[in-house]
């Protein structure tokens, strides 16, 4: 297809001027009917790659979406709409005139975009379904949050798996499975589970580089919170707890505090849960504490930091869990706050539900290496994905930032602590090897009498968390190794006799410690998102896009993202003609709401001319 035909498709149903990676080559396996996968990190744009063949394609025809989100399809739904293309869902939530609506506009061929969930299509019910699909013209299928078919991936859900069936149904249509899931083990199974033919395979960088990821020891949780919060005034922001008490706890904490927070966890009713992400979603609050049980849709793009109030089960867990962050490209804060006692916790939690395989126990391990890693983090994500990290550093983690502090003397601290554990007999796991070298005298102690060694008291002047944050790290560097079972022991290994006789190069790192009342340091990232941003002038517009979105009953992001919100505010078009030059304006939007826009932007100029009379006049 003509190249210009994709662009002018871009620039006025999207009001983009460039594609994404890989989103041409997914439209051009689409336009040319080959089955596909295409692997792209949250906020890589992945529903434009499905959104835009049906738009394009000379013969018209319905393009079919399965999404198991009906939240999701709606703002999906509702974006299109609001840029003018005919897209309609099917599910449970519509009333039986809107049902009929969408049906009527279907038969008369006046529908480009169906969404369904897997239900509609595959559940009791579906065939007659899918005899009315062959009578639309349908053209494709494009499969979203494909992992979900995979039990392989961390948000299985059975249902998908009836989806296999599609391709006998529909041997002439080609699939297309979209996933932001990087594991090679879970690619494989989509293109096993849904039939795929020699599928094109598209996989993006899973690189996010306007997340800045920090971790730091948990060392008083809602200090750090504010901390973070601090940085991020009204902004959106999603807390992740591993319990549901400490959902409830730190929830009702900052709503004491005056933020904007709601709390969002499996134990609520369905209907709390529902307000609490509505709320949420039509930033109506700032803050959701939640469980991992708060997730798969969450499709609001703005929101500006993630905090772990605990380190998650997997580094697939916390990619996805902090991928929410920043999904519209702009600067976003990830937060680590984790204890070497989460993981212990993990393992008996699995351990109970019957779940501590050996490979649940390798996930765990890799996402304590990552908590206690000293390496770039960008780095260490990219390749825990199997792919390379071209650049030197990112500019964007607390390690490249060079946030961590380097040890003096590293190698004397580590044979303080690598001889301790040779003295101990390499039987003890971490809280008794830290309680030696801190001088502590426990009953277990004395029993041993370990309080003889001449290692006892070593480090007392040491804080606990960093101790701990010098034994992962020396875990992380292969001096030590920490057995598995209920009870790990630290023992060494070769490298680790190396070093205790001196034989070895070692660094070691600690997290800063913050001044009381000190602040952190403003998140780092894109500085050139906020040039030239008039945020004054930003914020009139926010209240402009909320009060849009509350008489149209749809979330303020599917009016505008805030990109969208920052090139106004910088480029202050006064015409309907520079209104077609700001990023995520197209054609229709221009028209629709061009209007309203034009005004806020005179009426701020007015005010502020008013405000600040010229020196003449003066
Ligand atoms: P994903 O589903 O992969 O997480 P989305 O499809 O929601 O990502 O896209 C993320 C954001 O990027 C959306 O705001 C979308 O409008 C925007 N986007 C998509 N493609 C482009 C593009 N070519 N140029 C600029 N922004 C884009």
């Amino acid at each position: 297809m003509d190249d210009s035909v994709l662009y002018d498709a871009l620039a006025r149903y999207w009001g983009y001027r460039e594609f994404r990676p890989l989103q041409r080559a997914a439209i051009e396996a689409n336009l040319n009917g080959r089955d596909s996968v295409v692997v792209l990190p949250t906020g890589g744009g992945k529903s434009l790659c499905f959104q835009m063949p049906a738009l394009v394609r000379p013969a018209g025809g319905l393009g079919l979406v399965v999404s198991p989100l009906v939240s999701l399809m709606k703002d999906q739904v509702d974006g299109l709409v609001a840029s003018g293309v005919a897209a309609a869902a099917l599910n449970s939530s519509l009333t039986p005139d809107e049902r009929r609506a969408v049906y009527a506009d279907l038969d008369a061929g006046r529908c480009r975009l169906l969404y369904v969930t897997p239900e509609r299509l595959v559940g009791e019910g579906g065939d007659a379904f899918r005899a009315r699909l062959h009578t639309w013209g349908v053209r494709f299928m494009a499969v979203d949050e494909a992992h979900c078919i995979s039990q392989w991936g961390h948000e299985f859900r059975p249902e998908f798996r009836r989806l296999g069936r599609l391709r006998d149904d529909f041997p002439e249509l080609a699939i297309h499975a979209f996933t932001a899931t990087a594991t090679r083990q879970v690619r494989d199974d989509i293109v096993t589970q849904l039939a795929l033919r020699d599928p094109a395979v598209l996989v993006g960088s899973f690189d996010r580089p306007n997340l800045v990821y920090r971790v730091r020891a948990r060392t008083g949780l809602k200090d750090q919170i504010r901390r973070v919060l601090d940085q991020h005034p009204g902004e959106a922001g999603i807390i992740y707890c591993i319990s549901r008490r400490e959902v409830e706890s730190v929830a009702s904490w900052l709503d004491e505090l005056g933020h904007r927070a709601l709390p969002y966890h499996a134990g609520l009713p369905d209907e709390m849960r529902r307000r609490n992400q509505e709320a949420f979603l039509e930033e109506r609050a700032d803050v959701m504490v939640a469980t991992v049980a708060f997730g798969m849709g969450i499709d609001r793009s703005n929101i500006r930091y993630v905090i772990h109030a605990g380190a998650p089960r997997s580094l697939e867990h916390y990619q996805q869990e902090s991928g929410r962050a920043g999904r519209d490209g702009l600067e976003a804060e990830c937060v680590l706050l984790y204890s070497g006692a989460d993981f212990a916790k993990w393992r008996q939690m699995l351990e109970q539900s019957g779940e501590l395989s050996e490979n649940a126990r390798r996930l765990l391990r890799d996402m304590e290496r990552y908590a206690a890693g000293t390496r770039c983090r960008h780095r260490v994500l990219v390749e825990y994905f199997g792919q390379t990290y071209e650049r030197a550093a990112c500019d964007a983690c607390d390690w490249c930032l060079k946030e961590l502090q380097r040890v003096d003397d590293p190698l004397t601290v580590a044979q303080k602590i690598l001889s301790t554990v040779v003295r101990i007999g390499q039987s003890w796991g971490v809280g008794h090897v830290i309680d030696v070298l801190r001088g502590r005298v426990t009953d277990q102690i004395t029993t041993r009498r370990h309080q003889e060694l001449s290692t006892f008291g070593l480090l007392a002047d040491v804080p606990i968390t960093e101790l701990r944050g010098y034994l992962d790290q020396l875990t992380e560097q292969q001096l030590l190794l920490r057995t598995d079972g209920p009870y790990p022991v630290l023992q060494l290994t070769d490298d680790g006799v190396a070093a205790l006789k001196g034989l070895a190069t070692i660094e070691l790192y600690r997290q800063p410690r913050p001044a009381p009342g000190g602040r952190a340091r403003r998140v780092p990232g894109d500085p050139a998102a906020w040039d030239g941003v008039d945020r004054g002038l930003f914020e009139a517009l926010r209240q402009c896009r909320t009060e849009v979105a509350q008489a149209r009953g749809v979330p303020p992001y599917v009016v505008f993202h805030d990109n969208t919100l920052r090139d106004l505010a910088r480029r202050r078009p006064t015409t309907t003609a520079e209104l077609l030059d700001v990023y995520g304006i197209g054609a229709r939007k221009a028209e629709d709401l061009g209007p309203i826009i034009l005004e806020v932007i005179r009426d701020y100029h007015g005010e502020q001319d008013l405000a600040e009379p010229d020196e003449a006049d003066g």
